[in-house]
């Protein structure tokens, strides 16, 4: 290692960490550092890295800082904690709008992610990264973290052979319940996977949804076949493509199986409600080397008196509990339960909860 010659420093941003955060972990294996030219080319026209392995998105670290190939940048996070550091093997101009239409299909200013690289930038830096330390996170989550080689030991040690592996960033309610249940009937384990990275405004707050998790796991799931970890990883709201790179970290996880709902990864009307399953279609999925698992929405039915989806129950529309995502927050904002065939009780006091502190922290 030694200490660097330059004395080039490099104060990441929350997402840039976040990146680098996977690539220290193994999350992001067979990437070992910010990618060049040719891999981001790759990755946007090919879906592919330069050595041939699936990838799709590519991870850059976009920055106006001089240096040139050879350099050491050292690495900070945003709270000045050094991370560790980046020998520079390339400097380079991206097409941020190849990107956004190769990756995200759509060059519309109003897509997150679209917004995200244009305002990062063009001007790349690549090379090998180094960690010392990873970036640091609330409590509640480093209570739950485990790097991709822990979760693999733990599986191990469970005896779980067949892993499937459940990406989300919003509380669980009685469909998503459902969904993670119906997949682990043909799986020994099941990993609830939220992601923790930096995510859109008006998300509910990661250690709010930790506490929900956490309830559910101690009172609905049984404990044998369970198990709760985080995923430092960013939100790109690429759809399709981010359901691919979501697969590839749950595999580098241990996963063997990935649950992919409808409109995974979306936002907005970007992306049609089954792109990020039909994706797979193209994809040798011996090759990528876990199974994506599809689903269809699911709800509760009073006519089958339990959960159900289009593909299992026959039943009129007006038999289903619909709540849109606006009615339950106003709900759990004037401090009312949503049906219990919604949302367990449990959850929605934390939630309820959650939005009493928020407004008394505003006034
Ligand atoms: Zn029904």
């Amino acid at each position: 290692m030694g200490s660097p010659v330059t004395g080039l420093a490099l104060s990441l941003t929350a997402r840039q960490a976040s990146d680098f955060e996977l690539l220290a972990n193994g999350g992001f294996a067979p990437l070992q550092g910010f990618m060049g030219s040719d891999d981001w080319r790759s990755t946007c026209e090919d879906m592919r890295l330069t050595s041939g392995e699936i990838w799709s998105i590519p991870i850059t670290l976009a920055t106006d800082l001089e240096c040139s190939p050879g350099d050491v940048v050292e690495l900070s996070a945003p709270n000045g904690k050094q991370l560790g550091r980046l020998t520079v093997q390339e400097v380079f101009e991206r097409d941020v709008e190849k990107e956004a239409e190769l990756v995200y299909r759509t060059t519309d200013q109003d897509h997150p992610g679209v917004a995200a690289i244009r305002a990062e930038g063009n001007r790349c830096v690549a090379g090998r990264t180094e960690a010392d330390a990873l970036p640091d996170h609330d409590e509640a989550f480093m209570r739950r973290y485990l790097t991709p080689a822990e979760s693999k030991a733990a599986f191990e040690e469970r005896g779980w052979r067949r892993i499937v592996a459940f990406q989300t960033r919003n509380p669980i309610h009685r469909a998503h319940e459902y969904l993670t249940k119906a997949a682990l009937e043909i799986c020994d384990g099941l990993y609830i996977h939220p992601l923790i990275g930096d995510t859109k405004k008006g998300d509910i707050p990661a250690d709010v949804r930790m506490r929900c998790y956490e309830v559910l796991m101690e009172k609905y799931y049984h404990p044998d076949h369970v198990m709760l970890g985080i995923n430092p990883g960013k939100m790109h709201y690429a759809g399709p493509r981010e359901a691919v790179l979501h697969a590839i970290i749950r595999r580098n996880y241990g996963c063997t199986h990935f649950i992919v709902g409808r409109d995974h990864a979306g936002v907005g009307d970007y992306y049609g409600t089954y792109d990020a399953q039909r994706i797979f279609d193209d994809i040798d999925i011996a090759e990528l080397g876990i199974t994506p698992l599809f689903f269809e929405h699911t709800f509760w039915c009073n006519d089958c008196e339990g959960m159900g989806s289009t593909k299992t129950c026959p039943h009129p529309q007006e038999s289903h509990l619909f709540l849109s995502g606006t009615k339950v927050r106003e709900m759990l904002g004037r401090g009312e339960k949503p049906p219990h065939e919604f949302s367990r009780e449990e959850v929605a006091q934390i939630l309820i909860d959650a939005y009493k502190e928020e407004s008394t922290t505003d006034e």
